[in-house]
């Protein structure tokens, strides 16, 4: 059995853009080795709010990425996107978006226009996964995953794991990755159970989406981020009532780490390098 090694409340949320009021589960807090959770080097939840409606779409503006990955969950609400790689598209509920900035790109983030128009409820989280060295560079790319393109795991009681990334129980996500990962969103009845399994050396964590659980018998609420240690495999999931549940699971990538901005790479002369890049206009453009 893996241990939890910390059951950590929402910190303070800020905003990113007019969009996203986010709170950043990592890096920093307990979290403060920026290398606890690799290759997930971010988290920022958007916990459920409601968004009155309105004309102009709120969120942020263009701005550079580079060295990593982001993939940003919709759980309510919609999100769409625009990069200078040509990329563009709408993350509706359930759905997910895996855009690897590698070599370097422009993108902004809004909240799509019909949304924006009636306001409601907006929940997402984006993740910043790292790429190792060896990948750092890769060109631009964009997987639009679909909810009805996630690999379905059914329990006995109708419970599902949706599979992002990974597998669970030999059902396979649709994600490519470039290292080894788990993602998924565990969706529990009230009262039911889930098994998962994961290498020790794999960094791990559960969000608690909504619902309340219990995760190897300790009692976790809504909104909440569970750390595990990196002692055992097995982690036992029971839903307190309906609950979804974001596991992440990973192969730490054992490099430096030069984190600056919305730079991710192994050196401080990589990092000033891409801000030469974005200025020389290599990042190329977005309106
Ligand atoms: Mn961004």
């Amino acid at each position: 059995m893996r241990s939890i090694e910390h059951i950590i409340a929402p910190p303070p949320p800020h905003m990113v853009g007019d969009g996203f009021r986010v709170h950043s589960f990592f890096p920093g807090g307990r979290l403060i080795d920026k290398k606890r959770m690799s290759p997930f080097f971010l988290l920022d939840y958007g916990a459920e709010i409601s968004f009155a409606p309105a004309d102009e779409p709120r969120g942020v503006g263009v701005h550079p990425h580079a060295g990593f990955e982001t993939v940003t969950i919709a759980y309510k609400g919609r999100i769409a996107h625009h990069d200078s790689a040509g990329n563009s598209g709408i993350i509706g509920e359930g759905d997910v978006q895996w855009m690897t900035a590698g070599s370097g790109l422009l993108h902004k983030e809004y909240h799509e226009e019909a949304y924006s128009k009636t306001g409601g409820p907006f929940q997402m989280v984006q993740l910043w996964v790292n790429l190792p060295f060896v990948h750092k560079k890769t060109k631009p790319k964009y997987q639009e995953i679909t909810r009805a393109s996630l690999g379905v795991h059914t329990l006995t009681d109708g419970s599902r794991i949706d599979v992002i990334a990974g597998e669970y129980k030999g059902t396979r996500g649709p994600a490519f990755t470039f290292t080894p990962i788990h993602m998924m969103n565990a969706r529990l009845h009230t009262n039911g159970e889930a098994e998962f399994s994961f290498p020790a050396s794999y960094n791990t964590g559960f969000l608690v989406i909504s619902g309340e659980v219990e995760i190897n018998g300790q009692p976790v609420n809504a909104d909440h981020f569970v750390l595990f240690k990196n002692d055992g495999e097995d982690i036992h999931l029971k839903a307190t009532t309906e609950s979804v549940v974001l596991i992440l699971s990973g192969e730490p990538i054992e490099e430096p780490i030069a984190a600056y901005g919305p730079f991710l790479m192994n050196t401080w002369a990589e990092v000033e390098q891409a801000i030469q890049d974005v200025n020389s206009g290599k990042f190329g453009t977005l309106e």
